[in-house]
């Protein structure tokens, strides 16, 4: 992984969430297409605060980047601080900053519910699809439970929920949770 020379030269070297450590990855700020514009530069302290929950206390360093002029960083911290408002000093954070309703907007498509089925990365799921378990599975009334990277194939779409798939596991079907699978 690696930064454009453009969002290089934009956040100068410096992770553009905490502005405290080496920018050393660019990630896109979902939904938007792979445009600098679209990208915030980050470092690796702030890549590992992202994958861990239970990492709020790192994100107090958002108070400066809320103010960001980038739309990209303001609408990235925005929404890491919305998933986390029951922290009372990221609700304060959130009300002090004055970002645009755009940037509200785009900030907030990451809590929509989803029409679609999508897993645990946004991939769109369909019937027929493979996946993997990205963590361990109890098998509800057997004693086995699916190691992480089991491969479900030809999984069905349930109808009117879309954060259920149903898939064969050790010969039973079973309902899985979406967030917990990975297309592969
Ligand atoms: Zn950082």
């Amino acid at each position: 992984m690696s930064i454009s020379i453009t969002l290089q030269t934009r956040c100068a070297g410096v992770c553009e969430l905490c502005g405290a450590e080496p920018a050393v990855i660019e990630i896109t700020v979902s939904p938007k297409d792979e445009s600098t514009e679209n990208q915030v530069a980050i470092c690796t302290v702030c890549e590992t605060a992202l994958a861990n929950a239970d990492e709020k206390n790192h994100w107090q360093c958002l108070s400066g980047s809320i103010w960001s002029t980038e739309p990209a960083v303001q609408a990235l911290s925005y929404r890491i601080l919305y998933g986390i408002r029951d922290e009372s000093w990221a609700a304060e954070i959130l009300d002090s900053g004055a970002a645009d309703e755009s940037v509200i907007n785009w900030a907030m498509k990451a809590y929509e519910v989803a029409d679609v089925h999508q897993d645990a990365y946004g991939n769109v799921l369909a019937n027929g699809d493979n996946v993997i378990l990205t963590q361990a599975l109890k098998i509800k009334g057997t004693s086995f439970s699916a190691p992480k990277g089991t491969q479900v194939r030809s999984i069905h779409l349930v109808h009117d929920n879309t954060e259920q798939i149903e898939g064969k596991i050790n010969g039973t079907m079973i309902v899985i949770l979406t967030k917990f699978v990975k297309k592969g």
